[in-house]
C-alpha cells in the first residue's frame, strides 16, 4: 500500500507488545534463515507513513466498528492462533499438548511460558504428518549444542537438557502419498545427527510406480521416503559417516501411517497419559482427496507423552462486527472498507511467501477498490488520532515500534552472553517495564 500509494498511511495494530507473529513465535528456532522476513517488515514499519501499535487487542481495546469508523480501510490480518482439536476420550490428560502449546512454549510465546511439558518418558507420539510436527520432532531430538545457538528459551532448553524421550512416532491418519510435510524438512530429520530414521519398507511397497505421474514435488518427497526405507543403516556410499553414526544413535524417529486415533489411554491412577489407541484405517480413493476410512481393527501404541499437530485454527476477534464464517459473509455494503488477509482469510496452509503473496493481493484490492470510487476517501478520517483517545479511556497504553526495538535490544543484549540470538523476555510486563510503561 505504501509504495503504490504515495498518499497512504498504515497502522498496524497487535495484540502482544512485540511484532512478528508467527515469524517470532511460530518458525522453529532453529531455522533463522526463515525469519528473515522480519527485516520487511521492520523496513516497512519504520517508515514515516507507517506505524506499529503494540499491546492493543483489537475486539476488547478497541472494537473493529470503532477502527472501521476511525479509518478508510482496514484489514484483518490476525492468522490463526488457536489449535484444532482431536475431540477424543483422554485428550485433556496429562501428558498430551496441543503443538500450538508446545511450539509457544519452546518459543516463548507468552500465553504458554508456563507449559512445562513432562519430558520424562522415553517414547513421544506425534499426531498428524504436517511440518510442524516435524518441527517438534526435531526439537524433542535435536542434540543440545545445536538448539543452544538459536534463539530458544532458556527454560525450555533447560527442559530439553533433562528429557529422557529417545524416540517419537509421526503418526498420519492416511498414507505416504498424503504427507502433508516437504522434502526440505524431512530430509533436514532424516540428516538429524543422533537420530536414526525407522521407516517400514512394507509401507512404501508398490509407491514407486504410483508416484511416476505425480507432481515433482510429491514424486521427489516419496523417493527419498523410500530410499530412508529401504536403506540399512551402514549402506549409504556418499554419506557413510552420518548413516555409521545413525546406526549407533542413541534416538529415533519414525512415521507410522493409517492410523487414526481414537482414545489417549490413560495411566492406572487415571491421571497421565500411557498410550494412544489408534484405528487402523484403509484409504478409499487416491490422491491428496484419499479418505481415511476405519478398518474396524486397532492398535495401541505406548507412549508417555502425545502432541497433536493437526493444525491451527482462527479464532473470531470481534463477533459483532465480523461474522464467525468471516468477511466475505458480509452483506456487499457492510463489506465496504473492510478485507482480510493471510491465515485468517485462506485457513492455516502454506508458508511465508504464500501469506506474503496472499497479503499482496489484498493490497491490491484495496487500491483497485480505491481507483475504481468504492472506497470513499473524499472525507479525511483521523486514523490513530481518534483511537488513541479510545485506548487512553480504556487505561490501555500503545506500544510503538521504536519501544519494540527496546525490548529487541535488550533481548540481544541477553543473548549475548549465552553465544545466542538472542533470549527472548517472555513476560509481556516486563516487557513494558523494561520501556517504562
Ligand atoms: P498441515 O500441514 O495442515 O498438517 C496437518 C496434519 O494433521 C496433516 O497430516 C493432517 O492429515 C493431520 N490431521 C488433521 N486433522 C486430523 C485428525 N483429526 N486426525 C489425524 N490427523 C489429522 O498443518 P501444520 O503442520 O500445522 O502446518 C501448517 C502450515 O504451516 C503448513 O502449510 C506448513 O507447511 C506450514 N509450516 C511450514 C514450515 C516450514 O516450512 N518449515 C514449518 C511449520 C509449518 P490429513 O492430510 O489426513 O488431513
Amino acid at each position: 500500500l505504501l509504495q503504490h500509494h504515495g498518499g497512504a498511511r498504515v497502522d498496524i495494530y497487535e495484540k502482544l507488545p512485540v511484532p512478528f507473529g508467527l515469524v517470532r513465535f511460530g518458525v522453529a528456532p532453529d531455522h533463522p534463515e526463515v525469519k528473515n522476513v522480519i527485516n520487511a517488515f521492520t523496513q516497512t514499519a519504520r517508515s514515516e507513513r507507517c506505524a506499529y501499535y503494540g499491546n492493543v487487542t483489537v475486539g476488547r481495546d478497541v472494537a473493529v466498528a470503532e477502527l472501521r469508523q476511525a479509518y478508510h480501510a482496514v484489514v484483518l490480518s490476525y492468522g490463526a492462533e488457536d489449535n484444532r482439536v482431536l475431540g477424543i476420550p483422554g485428550e485433556n490428560l496429562s501428558g498430551v499438548y496441543s503443538a500450538r502449546a508446545f511450539v509457544g512454549w519452546y518459543n516463548g510465546l507468552p500465553e504458554n511460558r508456563g507449559l512445562k511439558p513432562d519430558l520424562s518418558c522415553e517414547t513421544a507420539l506425534i499426531v498428524g504428518h504436517g511440518n510442524v510436527a516435524l518441527d517438534i520432532a526435531r526439537i524433542l531430538l535435536s542434540p543440545l549444542h545445536l538448539l543452544r545457538k538459536t534463539d530458544i528459551t532458556d527454560c525450555s532448553l533447560a527442559a530439553l537438557a533433562c528429557s529422557k524421550v529417545k524416540r517419537v512416532w509421526l503418526v498420519g491418519r492416511r498414507g505416504p502419498l498424503q504427507v502433508a510435510f516437504t522434502i526440505k524438512e524431512l530430509r533436514e530429520m532424516i540428516n538429524l545427527p543422533g537420530a536414526r530414521p525407522v521407516l517400514n519398507p512394507a509401507d512404501f511397497t508398490g509407491l514407486e510406480n504410483a508416484v511416476k505421474d505425480a507432481p515433482r514435488p510429491r514424486k521427489r518427497l516419496t523417493e527419498l521416503m523410500i530410499k530412508t526405507a529401504l536403506e540399512k543403516p551402514g549402506e549409504k556410499t556418499v554419506e557413510m559417516q552420518v548413516a555409521a553414526e545413525q546406526a549407533a544413535a542413541p534416538r529415533e524417529w519414525g512415521l507410522k501411517f493409517q492410523r487414526s486415533p481414537q482414545e489417549v489411554l490413560p495411566t492406572a491412577d487415571g491421571r497421565r497419559v500411557r498410550g494412544v489407541r489408534m484405528a487402523l484405517t484403509r484409504l478409499e480413493g487416491s490422491g491428496d482427496s484419499a479418505k481415511a476410512i476405519p478398518t474396524g481393527d486397532v492398535e495401541e501404541l505406548e507412549c508417555g507423552l502425545v502432541l497433536s499437530s493437526i493444525g491451527y485454527r482462527s479464532l473470531p476477534l470481534d463477533p459483532a462486527a465480523v461474522p464467525t464464517a468471516g468477511v466475505d459473509s458480509l452483506p456487499l455494503c457492510a463489506r465496504v472498507g473492510l478485507y482480510c488477509s493471510g491465515w485468517v482469510k485462506r485457513g492455516p496452509t502454506g508458508v511465508i511467501i504464500t501469506t506474503m503473496n496472499d497479503s499482496f493481493d489484498t493490497a491490491h484490492s484495496v487500491l483497485e477498490d480505491l481507483q475504481a470510487g468504492v472506497l470513499d476517501v473524499s472525507s479525511s478520517r483521523e486514523g490513530f488520532g481518534a483511537v488513541e483517545s479510545i485506548l487512553r479511556s480504556r487505561g490501555v497504553r500503545p506500544v510503538s515500534f521504536s519501544d519494540w526495538e527496546k525490548i529487541d535490544a535488550a533481548e540481544v543484549a541477553r543473548g549475548k552472553a549465552a553465544g545466542k540470538p538472542r533470549e527472548k523476555i517472555v513476560d509481556p510486563q516486563e516487557m513494558l517495564q523494561l520501556i517504562g510503561h
